[in-house]
């Protein structure tokens, strides 16, 4: 609480009291906290790869480059931690940029399938590399619906990305649409390793990873679900997510149906 006084004299000048302001000020702390815990985050995510890159360069520069092979995996590795380097400005950025609400909806008319098919295109690559079927929702009934397509495409795309990072070769992924009264229901589902259940609550935080070096291994970025998360508020929409570990995980959004 900020407390404030100040003395309260009359058209005479003759003290009258004393005017007490009180400010909740919980709120704008609660705030402070947020950005500078943000900021502190961000300085340490970013410090990991580029250590790594500092390293490995130094170590080529003292002589190891003499050697064809060790010269070749160290600069995959500097190749490697670059690209994760990039991403993670880019999804630091992107976020920094939803949450100011600083993108103004596009809305236009979709046709879900489609957009789903065309994501899934996109990500083809990637999930022949670890042998993983995508099977894609069925065309039929057709949906379409009033929203912001690349919006909603972000959001299927980094859940994508997150289902061939966390299946093992061989796995399977599905999606499903389902349009209901009032909404329109969107799921991923994969046969991967699954989220412990104490972090199911945590994982749309910015930076929370189950298994840090996991994700590391995988590229990941620890951003791409509070990305999702944001995204999903922007439509108005809600997300949920199911899993058991060493089955595989359902993350469900649901978006307004207009
Ligand atoms: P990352 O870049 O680490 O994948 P995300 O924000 O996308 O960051 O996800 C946060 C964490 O949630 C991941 O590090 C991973 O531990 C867990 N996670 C997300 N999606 C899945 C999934 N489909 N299966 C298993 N774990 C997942």
């Amino acid at each position: 609480l900020d407390v404030n006084f100040a003395p309260y004299i009359n058209f005479k000048g003759e003290a009258r009291g004393v005017v007490v302001v009180l400010h909740d000020i919980t709120e704008i702390r609660r705030l402070e906290k947020m950005r500078s815990d943000f900021v502190a985050n961000v300085s340490h995510e970013l410090r990991t790869p580029i250590t790594s890159i500092k390293g490995f360069t130094e170590t080529l520069l003292e002589g190891a480059m003499q050697d064809e092979e060790t010269c070749r995996n160290f600069l995959q590795i500097i190749s490697d931690e670059s690209e994760r380097l990039y991403r993670m400005i880019r999804d630091i950025l992107d976020l920094s940029k939803i949450e100011q609400k600083r993108i103004p909806l596009q809305v236009s008319r979709i046709h879900l399938q489609d957009m789903i098919s065309s994501a899934v295109a996109i990500m083809n690559d990637q999930a022949q590399r670890k042998e993983l079927t995508i099977t894609l929702p069925t065309p039929q009934p057709e949906i379409y619906l009033m929203t912001d397509r690349d919006c909603l495409q972000q959001i299927i795309l980094n859940l994508l990305t997150n289902a061939i990072a966390y299946t093992p070769e061989g796995g399977a992924i599905t999606i499903r649409t389902e349009k209901e009264d009032q909404i329109v229901k969107i799921q991923v589902i994969d046969t991967g390793i699954g989220i412990p259940e104490k972090d199911l609550t945590r994982i749309f935080e910015r930076f929370y990873r189950v298994d840090k070096a996991r994700s590391r291994d995988s590229g990941g970025t620890g951003l791409g679900l509070a990305i999702v998360k944001h995204l999903v508020d922007n439509l108005h929409g809600h997300i949920r997510v199911d899993s058991i570990e060493g089955k595989g995980t359902i993350f469900t959004v649901t978006i307004p149906y207009t």
